[in-house]
């Protein structure tokens, strides 16, 4: 390939620079404001992706997000080729690729998505100040939420910390901007990079599992990508959202979206959903009531609630939002821990959730709140050791929703459920699960017990317990708390947490 003087890897056949579009939490062709201007612009548009895993106070991927990382980009990949445009791939330090890029490819302009983390705001506006100094245009968009955190504020300007007035604020705003068309095609920039060390194939980024592979289960039930995010959601609003209001809850049917990890890659935009969604119910092509339909458009309003928190308390990861849950006396429990991540903890409604986390990637609402309280509540572990376990297993593992919810379920968090509402496992499986199909499915060494004891073996009389083949603290643990003696003990330190806050500020 011949160099040209300005743009030492351009095709000289394409006279103009390219624009960079950097592709990060945003994998889709539709709907992509960065990746839309880019093609307005006439020039040769370089999408570019960039496993960094050096630049300083990112959070690494867990384990089950890397999976689906691998094929959101694979299918982003193809779905860009088909269009005519190849996505380039590079491991290392973002603000570094990108510097070189701009030096030797002439690239005048790189747009971007944006992300609302602390360390990735952080970086952002490093690298678009060390461009703008170059002359070179950095242009940030949104493509990740319905409102930018700070559209939606109080009347005195402050950030909102309820999420009833936030929603009702958020909503004042009127109908989010409509989604962009998918493009047909793009003129692909001709960049040849393939003798810096840094480019590298998708394959080489490794982020699929290999020794052991796990993810077989979670192959079966996925499909990475923009295509199985509009199927997601087509499948939920011709069918489960009618009842949503009150199947949401519960983990036996088949009742929500599952297009968490799709949101999380930017796989589907908040407002494709949002129109999809009005376009359903005014065309009257979904069975869905007027109340599910808002119930569910107030769930996507949670997520924006989570990025409108982290945003403005950008160290929701590691800092209670209440700080006087800094005074509560955590254990130190790794039995505790490890029972409770193996899913053995001998309440089969946390174990069937814990396990279907293990397997599937994903785990129901109700449940995941079922789970974090006895985490914290009933072996009263810190909410961040739940975090961190939830981050590493779920393929929809989120910088705002995961902080935001481990902190709800916490009590100390912003518009948080009380500390004293602990969930009971026992009443909350026997209500949400009634013929306990979602145990039966996960914690299949208890399948045989009847509905009455199925939530609670250990109140089996032996011949019933005998004649389902199960042996408590051998096939399946015996419960590792007593729920009653739990919940006292777990009112008693948040009452002392009190008397500490107390004394700390005396
Ligand atoms: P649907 O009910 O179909 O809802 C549609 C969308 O709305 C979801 O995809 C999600 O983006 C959003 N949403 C729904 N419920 C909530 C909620 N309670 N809070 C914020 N947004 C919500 N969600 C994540 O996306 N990533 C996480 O890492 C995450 N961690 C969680 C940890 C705990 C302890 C708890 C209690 C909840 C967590 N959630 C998280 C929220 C919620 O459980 C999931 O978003 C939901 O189960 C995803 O399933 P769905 O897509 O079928 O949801």
């Amino acid at each position: 390939m011949q160099k040209t003087a300005e743009s030492p890897l351009k095709d000289t056949s394409q006279p103009q620079s390219p624009v960079v579009v950097w592709f990060r939490s945003d994998l889709r062709i539709g709907d992509n404001p960065a990746l839309s201007a880019a093609i307005a612009s006439g020039r040769p548009v370089l999408p570019i992706f960039i496993l960094d895993e050096t630049s300083a106070d990112l959070r690494a991927l867990g384990g089950a997000s890397r999976w689906w990382l691998h094929g959101a980009l694979e299918s982003l990949s193809r779905d860009l080729a088909k269009c005519g445009a190849t996505l380039v791939f590079f491991r290392g330090q973002s603000d570094e690729i990108i510097a070189k890029l701009v030096a030797e490819t002439g690239t005048k302009s790189v747009l971007w998505n944006r992300r609302y983390g602390k360390a990735e705001r952080a970086l952002d506006s490093e690298i678009k100040t060390a461009l703008q100094e170059k002359g070179v245009e950095a242009k940030s968009f949104n493509g990740h939420l319905l409102y930018e955190p700070w559209e939606v504020a109080t009347q005195a300007g402050t950030p909102m910390k309820v999420f009833t007035p936030f929603w009702r604020a958020a909503r004042a705003r009127g109908a989010p901007a409509s989604p962009l068309p998918a493009p047909s095609a793009i003129n692909g920039a001709r960049i040849t990079v393939d003798h810096w060390p840094q480019n590298v194939t998708l394959d080489s980024l490794a982020l699929k599992p290999s020794s052991p592979d796990w993810s077989k289960e979670m192959a079966t039930l996925w499909s990475p990508g923009e295509a199985g995010a509009r199927r997601n959601l087509s499948v939920f609003l011709a069918g489960p959202i009618n009842g949503y209001g009150e199947n949401r809850n519960r983990p036996d049917m088949a009742s929500t979206s599952r297009l968490s990890p799709h949101l999380r890659f930017g796989e589907i935009s908040p407002r494709q959903i949002w129109h999809a969604t009005q376009y359903a119910r005014d065309s009257g092509e979904t069975p869905g009531k007027d109340h599910d339909i808002e119930k569910f458009l107030s769930e996507v309003g949670w997520r924006e609630f989570a990025f409108h928190l982290l945003y403005h308390f950008p160290d929701l990861r590691t800092d209670n939002f209440q700080p006087r849950f800094d005074a509560f006396p955590w254990s130190d429990n790794p039995a505790g821990l490890a029972a409770w991540k193996k899913g053995m903890t001998g309440y089969p409604i946390v174990d069937a959730g814990m396990r279907e986390l293990w397997r599937t990637g994903w785990m129901h609402n109700r449940v995941r709140m079922v789970v974090g309280s006895f985490l914290v509540k009933h072996l009263l572990i810190d909410w961040r050791r739940g975090e961190e376990w939830f981050w590493d297993t779920l393929l929809d593992a989120d910088p705002a929703n995961n902080t935001a919810s481990w902190q709800w379920i916490a009590g100390s968090g912003a518009d948080a459920s009380p500390y004293f509402r602990i969930f009971a496992p026992v009443l909350q499986g026997e209500k949400f699960d009634p013929k306990a199909e979602y145990v039966r499915k996960y914690v299949p060494e208890i399948a045989n017990l009847p509905d009455a004891f199925i939530h609670k073996p250990w109140a089996a009389p032996p011949e019933i317990l005998k004649r389902a083949g199960v042996t408590l603290g051998v096939t399946y643990p015996r419960p590792i708390v007593i729920h009653e003696q739990a919940r006292d003990k777990a009112l008693a330190a948040f009452k002392a947490m009190g008397t500490a806050a107390t004394s700390q500020a005396a």
